[in-house]
């Protein structure tokens, strides 16, 4: 499932033009925002649920990028969609603090399923910024699938002031889409997105709720305590 990627030459595909030559290296990262401080990784999600992707993707980037914490940031509730079902908002946040309580590098935050209505990240930035001071850079790690989202984001060129990008490959996704999609948001929207070689994994939450619903095994998929509280509490077992 999980694929070391990317050899040497590969990784000129992921230079954005408009940044170093060694994209994604930690140096030029951390010259990204003027060497603050403190520097913490977002990743926010459905998580419906949270699974091992996320986990190995978030540790992988903070150890190459020198972060000091990664914030897991599920997202308050959808509203319904027909066919889809996205577990109640406490019932995800607490798949994702039993799935970062090992790592003392992860939290789980509350603060988009605290917050009354619709959650947008620009307001979610809008209070990390507040909360941790201007002496603290934001990255918010993000897959593939997210990269050609972002331009839709509410507010989304403020967030592009607020916070860098590391966007990461996943599978099924053409990586010169990926490159041209990344030089385009930077050089046409200001965005700072460096693409980081990781791990492709093959996880993903779709699958893991379509294996519950057809009741198959998701073991190794999520971590043991996850999978025993989705068990536990009959989670995805209707339609996806
Ligand atoms: P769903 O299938 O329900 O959309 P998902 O697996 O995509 O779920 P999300 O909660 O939507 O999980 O994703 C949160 C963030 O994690 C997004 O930025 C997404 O791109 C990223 N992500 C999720 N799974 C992977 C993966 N296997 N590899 C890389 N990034 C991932
Ligand atoms: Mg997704």
């Amino acid at each position: 499932m999980i694929m070391e990627r990317m050899n040497e030459t590969d990784k000129t595909e992921y230079d954005t033009g408009a940044q170093d030559k060694a994209v994604g290296a930690p140096g030029q990262i951390a010259r990204s925002q003027g060497g603050k401080a403190r520097r913490i990784g977002i990743m926010g999600g459905t998580f419906n649920p949270i699974h091992n992707g996320h986990l190995i993707i978030a540790e992988d980037i903070r150890e190459k990028t020198g972060l000091d914490k990664v914030l897991f940031i599920p997202s308050g509730q959808p509203p319904h969609k027909p066919g889809y079902e996205v577990a109640d908002a406490e019932h995800r946040f607490e798949m994702v603090r039993r799935a970062v309580c090992s790592n003392r590098h992860f939290e789980a935050s509350r603060i988009e399923i605290d917050r009354d209505g619709p959650t947008y990240t620009i307001n979610t930035l809008q209070e990390l910024r507040e909360s941790y001071g201007e002496e603290t850079a934001i990255y918010f790690i993000i897959g593939a699938d997210v990269v050609y989202e972002l331009d839709t984001w509410r507010e989304y060129e403020t967030v592009f002031r607020l916070c860098d990008f590391i966007a990461v490959m996943r599978p099924g996704f053409d990586e010169s889409e990926f490159s041209g999609m990344i030089r385009r948001l930077s050089a046409e929207k200001g965005a700072r997105i460096h693409p980081v070689p990781s791990c492709l994994v093959d996880i993903s939450s779709t699958d893991i709720r379509e294996r519950c619903s057809t009741g198959r095994s998701i073991k190794y998929l999520v971590p043991e305590p996850v999978e025993e509280y989705i068990i536990g509490k009959g989670l995805y077992r209707g339609n996806t």
